[in-house]
């Protein structure tokens, strides 16, 4: 049977020519999934249907929207495919009905419109907090329909934060003052790596604040508050103080880095690059295996002293890295006048390279910025193999993600570092 979804290579499907993945589904109980498919080509959504069969799944499918959302109401599929392209309506519609309808199915966004059509309907379906399994450009190989059948989609919508150990909760300024006074604050660290040969290159710190169940208040909830009330000054001297602590002897005689992530708000503070300096001094750590991470926010609205503060750094000796680049205030302009030595590229385009032609271009085009500005590239959200695997083909320096190791305690990440050293003989 000749399908004109599927890609020339794989026109023609038969039950006799099932491919692993396939096999597998149908060794998993049946009567568990189903699947419906919106498509107004009625022979694609006949052959979406006959695939999915082979791989265990009751399927059906209509052409008529208003037909596939009551089915969803009265048969729940387990997943749902959906064209963009519709008789009588668009696809984003359909998908932001869904959404609507509170609907838990898998879903796979199919179309014929090319690669950045599907990332940004893919992206609202997700910021939709719909469960996104993946898109398929059409015409589109039986073997890539195939795994996202097979595949799990998440559980959690991108607006959770994915680490396990943070729950978000709101705290109170009265709160956050006397965490500050009583040091509660821990510190995590994120393994960073060379893309060229996987050689552990320095560490991340990222505060944490252990609440008594054992779980820990992310400091995306913390820190903008910290900041807001001026208790940022004090915090960020407790952190700084237990990551230098923590991270001295594992620095020492080595070219590895420690990572601080600071606020534009701390730049107001005069006295802060001495203090840093002086607590360098202390544990026996030179500035230039220090790192400042600065993210650039609308509080920098005064360039000059920016400028100025950022300068003091770089002229006693520290790296200046700047963070999330891609996203939000950051740009062109500051990247070539203020005096960074790093540039670290957002993780909303390193997460999705897999998957994102768009992704894919912006990554290649910053590293070559990057590195023609001299400046050392940094990925961080590295997720997959895949991404990994590309981030050293363009070029990039460093790297940082789940993939490599999420950020550990001080004992897990002493322990990961030892193994990496022993990896590396
Ligand atoms: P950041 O500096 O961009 O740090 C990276 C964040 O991405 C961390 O979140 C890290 O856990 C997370 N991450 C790393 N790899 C992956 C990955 O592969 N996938 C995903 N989904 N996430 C990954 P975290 O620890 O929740 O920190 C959030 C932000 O809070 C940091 O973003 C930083 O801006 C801020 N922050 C953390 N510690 C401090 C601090 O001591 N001082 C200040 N001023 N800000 C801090
Ligand atoms: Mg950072
Ligand atoms: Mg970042």
């Amino acid at each position: 049977m000749k399908c004109g979804i599927f890609s020339d290579e794989e026109a023609t499907i038969s039950h006799g020519d099932m491919k692993p993945a396939a096999v597998q589904a149908m060794e998993q109980p049946i009567g568990t999934r189903r699947l419906l498919v919106l498509d107004d080509e009625k022979d694609v959504g006949a052959t979406i249907c006959m695939l999915a069969a082979t791989a265990a799944y009751e399927a059906e499918h209509t052409d008529d929207a208003d037909d596939f959302l009551g089915k969803v109401v009265a048969w729940e599929p387990t997943h749902v495919v959906v064209d963009l392209q519709l008789s009588d309506r668009d696809g984003i519609e359909v998908l932001h009905q869904l959404a609507k309808m509170e609907c838990k199915a898998a879903v796979i966004i199919i179309s014929g419109l090319g690669g950045r059509v599907l990332d940004s309907s893919a992206r609202a379906a997700t910021e939709n907090g719909l469960r996104l399994v993946g898109t398929l450009s059409k015409p589109f190989s039986r073997a890539a329909l195939q795994s996202l059948l097979t595949a799990n989609a998440p559980e959690t919508s991108p607006g959770q934060n994915s680490s396990s150990a943070v729950q978000p909760l709101t705290v109170s300024e009265r709160q956050l003052a006397e965490a500050v006074r009583a040091n509660a604050f821990v510190v995590h660290f994120q393994p960073k790596i060379a893309c060229a040969n996987g050689a552990l290159v320095g560490f991340e710190c990222l505060a944490r604040w252990p609440q008594q169940d054992g779980s820990m208040i992310s400091p995306d909830v913390f820190i903008v508050l910290a900041e807001q009330t001026g208790l940022i000054h004090d915090l960020t001297r407790r952190i700084y103080d237990c990551a230098l602590a923590a991270l001295r002897q594992r620095l020492r005689g080595t070219e590895l880095k420690i990572a601080l992530n600071l606020s534009p708000i701390n730049l107001n503070d005069k006295a802060f690059p001495r203090w840093l300096l002086g607590r360098c001094r202390e544990y026996g750590i030179p500035p230039s295996q220090v790192i400042l991470e600065v993210t650039e926010t609308a509080s920098m609205e005064n360039p000059l002293a920016l400028l100025e503060n950022l300068t003091q750094f770089r002229i006693r000796g520290f790296h200046l890295s700047i963070d999330d680049f891609g996203v939000g205030y950051s740009s062109l302009v500051q990247l070539a006048r203020l005096p960074f030595s790093e540039l670290k590229i957002d993780q909303m385009f390193v997460k999705t390279l897999s998957d994102s032609e768009e992704s894919r271009k912006i990554v290649t085009a910053v590293v070559g910025l990057g590195s023609s500005l001299g400046l050392n590239v940094v990925a961080e959200g590295v997720e997959d193999a895949w991404a990994l695997d590309f981030l050293r083909d363009v070029g990039c320096d460093e790297a940082q993600g789940y993939f490599i190791a999420r950020p550990m305690d001080r004992t897990a990440a002493a322990a990961w570092s030892g193994r990496a050293s022993r990896r590396e003989g």
